[in-house]
């Protein structure tokens, strides 16, 4: 008898799609190293050599496995379900985007490329691909929009320190949306020796797929060690959501359980377009970036302007995966504004000592308010990176409350 594929085995199809999401759209002349990165990577992911070696720089380099954290303190605090951490926090570099990066520039490395390039927002897909392509020899060229390049300073210091040359997007509006073009027609020029690297679950296939494969370590783990500690599941898994690469991660691991998953969505400072990046919640089917997803649009169907307090998942649309797994039920998607962010950024702070980023305080949050009404049920978030990139914005904006 046949053994029936897993979840993980089946999706998405070989053309990409989770039912109708994801795809590759995408200019003919990409047609062909798209596909050669897919056939490399369908053969290198089942490779002995590839997979030890990931596994040698997942456990000597980035310092993994990273713990599963109790919070006592702040369950007790909540007064409700018991709140577990997955601490990427604790991953090298201090969030989740080194899991996939590493893995991509190991791929660059074993397809021969010399150079690594990509597009970023708000910089930390930047950092943690200039920190890899240190790592591996790599030349590294990151676009960003000029008017990103000024708010995000911090970052781009550290790519040039990385040896990344950053690269600024002087047209248009100056941010994301330009920055990717300028970053695919850099990488047009020339698909022999550089490779592209995508930052999260998003853009045409085989990126969505093999990002949530690289990130699926975060699931793995943290179903092992919350098993270990608990004898038992968590009745629910919550992780923010901008692309969606460390909720699939994290998600990965659960979909077959009977696990709750929570996608957290930015419900910014109000639910007009352009005061949140809530795109399963508000927006509608489209293709951006090179995939069929669920995304925010303007009147005229480009992609809508987004806000988010935390500046990497202000994104105007999300993975393939998480349109699909929510079109199925399998799984909800809960909300968390500005301020509810900022609430458990301090929360956590002052009860356990752990200063999340505020793309993560948005997971935390939802899942302190879920505690109060849920008493008996046990929590796992998925504590996606370290905040201090965030402390100067914070305390300029918000006072520290009193504990
Ligand atoms: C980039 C980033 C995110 C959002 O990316 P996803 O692909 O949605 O996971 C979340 N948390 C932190 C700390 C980040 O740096």
């Amino acid at each position: 008898m046949q053994k029936q594929k897993s979840y993980l085995e089946s999706m998405p199809n070989s053309k990409g799609f989770f039912g109708s999401f994801g795809g590759a759209f995408i200019p003919p002349q990409l047609d062909k190293p798209f596909a050669e990165i897919n056939e490399a990577y369908e053969k290198l992911s089942k490779s002995f050599d590839f997979i030890s070696e990931l596994k040698k720089i997942r456990k000597y380099y980035q310092g993994r496995p990273t713990p599963v954290t109790y919070c006592k303190n702040l369950s007790e605090y909540v007064g409700g379900g018991q709140i577990y951490l997955k601490r990427e926090d604790l991953n090298h570099t201090g969030a989740h985007k080194l899991n996939h990066c590493m893995a991509e520039a190991l791929l660059a490395k074993y397809l021969g490329k010399k150079k690594l390039i990509a597009e970023t927002g708000a910089g930390q897909h930047g950092v943690a691909l200039a920190t890899a392509a240190a790592y591996f020899g790599l030349e590294c060229e990151i676009h960003m929009g000029e008017v990103d390049i000024k708010k995000e300073h911090p970052n781009v210091v550290r790519m040039k320190i990385l040896g990344a040359k950053v690269v600024p997007a002087t047209h248009g509006l100056r941010t994301l949306k330009e920055a990717v073009d300028s970053a695919f027609e850099a990488y047009l020029k020339d698909t022999d020796t550089q490779m592209f690297a995508i930052g999260s679950v998003v853009g045409p296939h085989p990126f969505p797929k093999m990002v949530r494969d690289f990130q699926s370590i975060v699931g793995i783990e943290a179903k092992e060690q919350f098993s270990e500690m608990t004898g038992k599941l968590p009745d629910m898994v919550s992780a923010c959501v901008g692309g969606g690469s460390n909720a699939m991660g994290i998600f990965s691991a659960f979909i077959e359980d009977p696990v709750k998953l929570y996608a957290v969505e930015p419900a910014g400072k109000g639910d007009k377009l352009g005061e949140h990046s809530a795109s399963l919640t508000y927006g509608s089917e489209g293709i951006m970036h090179g995939f069929n997803s669920i995304m925010l649009k303007d009147s005229s169907g480009n992609p809508a302007p987004v806000h988010s307090i935390g500046s990497g998942i202000d994104y105007p649309s999300v993975g393939p995966e998480h349109a699909y797994l929510h079109s199925t039920g399998r799984t909800n998607v809960g909300l968390c504004n500005d301020d509810e962010a900022v609430d458990a950024f301090y929360k956590l702070s002052q009860y356990e000592g752990i200063i999340p980023a505020l793309e993560s305080a948005h997971a935390l949050a939802f899942a302190m308010k879920y505690a109060k009404e849920n008493k008996n049920e046990s929590i796992l978030v998925n504590l996606s990176g370290r905040g201090d990139k965030d402390i100067d914005y914070v305390i300029e904006h918000y006072p520290i409350p009193k504990k």
